[in-house]
């Protein structure tokens, strides 16, 4: 087997494997005109739906996907506020049934009133201490108190991990750098920073599909000093799809612009979670090079061995069957969209 058709593994540097389950839901009442008005009526009324089952297969159906695309390292981040106890083992346990890596956040905000932020944290503090990958989840500045912002900063140092949050994705949230910059870190994992105007430390997850799906703008992340990675914001984990996004709307703004610019932000998402680098994903194309995949739409994983292990092979899940993990997690959506 020829070494260009191998790679390490791939990693979706922002997910919410709770999404995935998403797909097909009932339209809210009204057409959301705007970004504060999407997350209003189509994702704060899904995640407030959520229950431990369908967070489950959701998430093993989400994992069955990065799975299925090369993609071996999952940053995700949740948020269930009428299950949030238990909801980061459960995520856990689904991706490491289908053989994935994951860390996992629970986002938390004040939105639905200080006691379950104060919850959220403990779920974040909870699943860490007791050796859980993960970092401490923050919604967003704007959705949280100082008091809030300042507890997850604090139990992130106190647990040496970093905190994951959203950072300016729109205009609602321009405020954030000023009270985040006094409390983030090198650790720290921003995603989007599509209105950020001034630096943060920490890495920036650009996040290209979802950025046109919300009209919130082009983040243009090579503006930025810092580590720039990948993410797909909940729209799957089809890492070589970003990468093809992201190089196309880096070069609808600058004609002089590269592959290799949009493969570094890819290949930093394994800064996140190093110990992807030693998965080795085996292509139905070669050479697995910038030039070439940022022009070859569909390139898929035939064989993929993640500590040590074959969990894909003839671009078949070995762990899991595909088809029941599909079956459970569309019972599961059906019980959603009932909620709704
Ligand atoms: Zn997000």
């Amino acid at each position: 087997m020829s070494e260009t058709r191998i790679t390490p593994g791939l990693v979706n540097a922002h997910h919410h494997l709770y999404s995935t389950v998403a797909r097909g839901m009932p339209a809210p009442p009204e057409a959301p005109g705007s970004f504060p008005e999407i997350l209003e009526q189509v994702w704060w009324r899904l995640d407030a739906a959520l229950d431990l089952e369908m967070i489950r297969w959701s998430a093993q159906l989400g994992a069955l996907q990065a799975l299925e695309q090369g993609t071996t390292g999952i940053i995700d981040h949740h948020e269930s506020p009428n299950a949030i106890e238990g909801s980061l083992d459960v995520i856990a346990g689904a991706c490491a049934e289908v053989g994935v890596r994951v860390c996992c956040a629970y986002g938390i905000t004040d939105r639905h009133g200080h006691e379950a932020a104060v919850l959220g944290l403990e779920e974040n503090r909870r699943f860490i201490a007791a050796g859980g990958r993960g970092l401490v989840g923050v919604h967003a500045a704007f959705t949280c108190q100082d008091e809030t912002l300042e507890a997850a900063a604090g139990l992130a140092a106190e647990l040496g991990v970093g905190v994951h949050i959203h950072v300016a994705e729109g205009e609602i949230d321009a405020g954030a750098p000023a009270r985040l910059s006094p409390l983030a870190g090198d650790d720290w994992v921003l995603a989007h920073c599509v209105h950020l105007q001034e630096t943060l430390p920490g890495t920036i997850v650009h996040n290209p599909r979802s950025n046109l799906n919300n009209a919130v703008g082009y983040a243009r992340p090579f503006r930025f000093p810092n580590r720039v990675a990948l993410g797909s914001d909940g729209h799957g984990s089809a890492m070589l799809e970003e990468f093809r996004l992201a190089y196309a709307m880096h070069r609808s703004v600058d004609v002089t612009a590269t592959p290799e610019t949009a493969w570094s932000w890819l290949e930093a998402g394994r800064a996140l979670m190093p110990e992807t680098r030693e998965d080795r994903v085996t292509w139905s194309y070669e050479p697995m090079d910038p030039w070439h995949l940022a022009f070859t739409p569909g390139v898929r994983p035939r064989r993929i061995e993640i500590g040590g292990d074959i969990v894909l092979d003839e671009g078949r899940p070995t762990r899991v069957d595909p088809d029941e993990v599909k079956a459970r997690a569309a019972e599961q959506a059906r019980r959603l969209f009932a909620r709704l």
